[in-house]
């Protein structure tokens, strides 16, 4: 099916660190720089009648009651939250304790039983499999997977029982960039959500100011950026996000995937560097983008021109953050994708082969056989995941020149790339 012209302008993108400067900034119990950490599972009520009226959701911590319970709210919990609704630029957000439990909490808030989804057919494989498997099997709710980069097929697929869209603002791992303003402009048309998964591309790409309505995040990865926390957000508009926690009907309190706060004391204190974590992962990945192009290797980055989206990113996002950590390279084969893996981490000390993303070091994964091979083989085929496909999240440790070397004399070892003269093949160097 042809794809609709677009139609739509994004607006002027706001930097979103102006909003997190603005964020009321929260001191310790004793005066600390960094706030305290409640780590209290209960509250005190000071009046017998509070909890029945916070019960009744007559009071809340805002509204002239207090905290109640852990699962419910968490001041140290909240706070990771209000930084996260400035990230993203919404009214409200709620902090998760992984990014599926935010992607299957804004589902459940979003759909009943017999309601239908229209989903980009290149998403995160535990996503694939909740929206292809687990929510047609337990809850029946379906999906409809289509290319999101053909709008027509987006718009085809909808139903009178389709209450969302569903994208990643850069796929995992194809890297195709979602029109944002096209997709809300079609979503609202027919009264439906845009739902997008920001974790790709925080700060770079602001799917709220694009149009979406509701943006979910793995804080596993770039927020996270130390591959020590399990995380995740919903960031939504307030009545959205206090459905879901509704004490008696709201899919987060009754599902339970409760960030703990320790967690969110720990995060918190990584939100301020964010921006400079993410122009750093973004420029490397530039670089080494642009020279794996140059000696003609099959690179895939929306950084660079001949990417099918670039035109789009590069109205869409906010240019002080690049395009992006992520790039892929396709060997062909997955054997000489593991050669290449093993090579730079056991010989170069390059980075680590292991699944996941926006780590401070390089993480190498063969996508077909891991992250997406929840995807049956016709699936992966139409989403161009081949089976020596590297995805490679750049990070930013040694000197980006260091790095280069390292990538560069594996390439040639491995006869990818010609040999430089004077250069012995052989030559096994560590960093
Ligand atoms: N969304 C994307 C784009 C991902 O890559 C992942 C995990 O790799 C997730 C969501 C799930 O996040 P988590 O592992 O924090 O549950």
């Amino acid at each position: 099916m042809k794809s609709l012209p677009r139609v739509v302008k994004h607006p002027k993108i706001k930097n979103p660190v102006e909003s997190l400067a603005n964020t009321r900034h929260e001191f310790g119990e004793h005066g600390g720089v960094n706030m305290s950490i409640e780590a209290s599972t209960t509250f005190t009520a000071m009046h017998p009648d509070v909890l029945a009226d916070m019960f009744h959701g007559e009071k809340g911590p805002d509204k002239g009651g207090c905290y109640l319970y852990g699962r419910h709210f968490n001041p140290t919990v909240y706070n990771l939250s209000r930084q996260l609704a400035a990230l993203e630029g919404t009214e409200a957000a709620y902090c998760t304790a992984s990014g599926m439990a935010a992607i299957a909490g804004t589902l459940f808030g979003l759909c009943d039983t017999g309601d239908h989804i229209v989903s980009s057919n290149t998403v995160y494989g535990g996503t694939y499999a909740l929206l292809h498997d687990f929510l047609p099997a337990k809850a029946g709710i379906t999906t409809t997977l289509v290319d999101i980069n053909d709008l027509a097929a987006v718009e085809a697929a909808i139903t009178p029982r389709t209450r969302a869209i569903y994208t990643e603002s850069i796929a995992n791992p194809t890297l195709r960039v979602a029109d944002m303003p096209a997709l809300a402009e079609i979503a609202h048309r027919h009264g439906l959500k845009l739902v997008v998964d920001n974790t790709f591309s925080p700060l770079i790409l602001s799917p709220k100011q694009l149009g979406a309505d509701i943006v979910v995040h793995s804080m596993t990865k770039f927020i996270g950026g130390a591959s020590d926390h399990i995380a995740g957000a919903i960031c939504a508009d307030k009545d959205f996000i206090l459905d879901l926690m509704d004490l008696h009907t709201g899919a987060l309190m009754l599902l339970g995937p409760t960030m703990d706060p320790q967690v969110a004391f720990n995060i918190n204190l990584r939100i301020a560097h964010l921006p400079l974590r993410m122009a750093e992962h973004g420029r490397r990945a530039q670089l080494f983008a642009e020279r794996l192009r140059d000696l003609g290797l099959a690179v895939n980055y929306p950084g660079l021109q001949d990417h099918p989206d670039h035109e789009l990113i590069s109205e869409l996002h906010c240019a002080d953050y690049g395009y992006g950590g992520i790039l892929t390279l396709d060997l062909g084969t997955e054997d000489l994708a593991n050669q290449l893996m093993d090579m730079l981490q056991n010989d170069y000390r390059f980075g680590y082969m292991a699944v996941s993303l926006g780590y401070f070091d390089t993480l190498m994964s063969c996508s077909g056989s891991t992250t997406s091979s929840e995807m049956t083989e016709e699936d992966k085929a139409a989403a161009h995941i081949s089976p020596g496909l590297v995805r490679l999240s750049v990070g930013f440790t040694g000197t980006a020149e260091q790095r280069w070397r390292q990538l560069h004399s594996s390439l040639q070892r491995l006869g990818l790339v010609e040999q430089t003269a004077g250069e012995p093949s052989s030559t096994r160097k560590a960093s």
